[in-house]
């Protein structure tokens, strides 16, 4: 018998990849989509099959796919230098970047530290953070505060500032503890934004006025909670934490990598309550969804704590092979030079209008909870019951059946356990937010 190319890739799926974030039993007998190629905003499997990039490949990807100037870019670079390190040496796109990342950041965030993935990124703000404390003669602040159901990557340091029991739990004995505070989650915890944001607050208080002198930095996702479920912090809550922290000497890390390079309507998230943190971690759209680049941005102060005579063993001892990468930095200028030219921040504001609108479709069917949208970052909490906000079991997998409908319908998404997601690519035109929401409100209504 001749295997047809696809039968041979998912053969050797089956037998070697081993997939992220996946129960491969599950995983292993169902059709497996093998992608091919992309073109604007769709993917293309194997067998030629078209699907819209309807969560942007991991809400990273901001032009679409295959665009020629960012092809250029690499391309242009390739002819130069592939990669050299960033031990004692430069390059030109790291430096360049460097320089632009600084001029779209929030105020004050002058140095910028390479890294290649969010992970990674928040890995060197939580060591940073901590050092920074170490090299003032301040060694006793070494704890950091974080959010329930938090998310801030997969590595150890990471998992230590998470706090999403199904991913987080198991590793627990071998992180260094943090203090967790409310996330202000008002649809799971009374519906009242204020109160919400008033119990976070409080929280957040009574930890600064009594531990502040062990306490190295809170971080938190901005404005938006992503893999905690797309949930919208109430106006004016991240402007509050962080004069709470300022006022008690705590650092405050920004973790952008989901909600930076415009996805939420503005550069980044912070922006949208004209917060400066001391530390802020990106990543994710900083290449457009071309290569594995991030960054943590620091400032001037934090920055001088480690500037010393070598002596003095101030030193920040971290780096990875590929920090710096010129191929990675070229397309993250690049991209940026497009977003530019195509006033996409501004884009993003218009665009979003449009997504809510055609959600409203959805208001009143009668298992969907609650519609949370910021900007292009939109979540969809399916209940069993609207009136009780009963969840649907886990075991029922309404988000993972919802996502397969819509698959099916040829929209990719993947859900964040009942939050069906929908983050398109900041391209994405009207007529293609049109067919992709009439997509997601299709599968959602013929699960549910
Ligand atoms: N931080 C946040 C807020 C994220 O959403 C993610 C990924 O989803 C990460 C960090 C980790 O990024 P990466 O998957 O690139 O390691």
């Amino acid at each position: 018998m001749v295997l047809t190319d696809y039968e041979r890739l998912a053969a050797l799926n089956k037998d070697h990849l081993w997939h992220p974030f996946t129960q491969m039993k599950d995983y292993i007998n169902a059709d497996p989509l093998i992608i091919e190629r992309g073109e604007g905003i769709r993917l293309y499997d194997v067998q030629g099959r078209a699907y819209w990039d309807g969560f942007s490949s991991v809400w990273l990807n901001v032009h679409g796919h295959n665009v020629p100037e960012l092809n250029q870019a690499i391309t242009d670079q390739l002819g130069r230098v592939a990669h050299s390190t960033l031990l004692g040496m430069a390059n030109i796109p790291a430096i360049e970047l460097a320089a632009k990342l600084v001029g779209i950041s929030p105020k004050g965030l002058n140095k910028v530290f390479y890294s290649d993935s969010g992970a990674t990124a928040v890995e060197i703000a939580i060591k940073m953070a901590f050092q920074y404390w170490h090299n003032q003669g301040a060694s006793g602040k070494t704890r950091f505060i974080t959010m329930n159901q938090a998310y801030h990557g997969d590595t150890l340091g990471a998992v230590s500032v998470g706090a999403i029991p199904l991913y987080h739990e198991v590793f627990r004995p071998m992180l260094f503890p943090s203090h967790v505070i409310p996330y202000p989650y008002a649809y799971r915890h009374g519906g009242d934004e204020l109160k919400v944001m008033e119990d976070t607050l409080t929280a957040l208080r009574k930890l600064l006025e009594t531990r502040s002198d062990e306490i190295a930095a809170l971080i938190v996702e901005p404005i938006v909670q992503g893999a905690g479920g797309i949930v919208v912090m109430p106006p004016g809550c991240l402007r509050e934490m962080s004069v709470l922290c300022r006022q008690h000497g705590v650092l405050l890390i920004a973790d952008e990598v989901a909600t930076g390079f415009g996805r939420t309507g503005s550069m980044f998230a912070c922006d949208l309550e004209g917060v400066s943190p001391d530390l802020m971690v990106i990543g994710k759209g900083l290449t457009g969804g071309y290569l594995p680049v991030a960054a943590t941005l620091a400032t001037d102060e934090i920055y001088n704590a480690f500037y010393a005579n070598y002596q003095e063993q101030k030193t920040f001892f971290h780096g990875h092979s590929y920090t710096g990468n010129p191929l990675g930095c070229a397309v993250a200028l690049a991209s940026l030079k497009l977003m530019e030219e195509r006033n996409m921040v501004e884009g993003v504001r218009v665009k979003a209008a449009f997504v809510e609108r055609k959600l409203t479709a959805l208001k009143d069917r009668p298992h969907v909870g609650e519609i949370r949208q910021k900007g292009l970052m939109i979540g969809i909490e399916l209940v069993r019951d609207k009136a009780s906000r009963e969840p649907y079991d886990w075991s029922e997998r309404i988000g993972v059946r919802t996502s397969q409908r819509a698959r099916a319908l040829g929209m990719l998404t993947r859900p964040l356990g009942n939050v069906i997601v929908f983050i398109p690519p900041l391209a994405s035109n009207e007529a293609e937010l049109d067919a992709m929401t009439d997509i997601l409100i299709e599968s959602i209504i013929s699960v549910t």
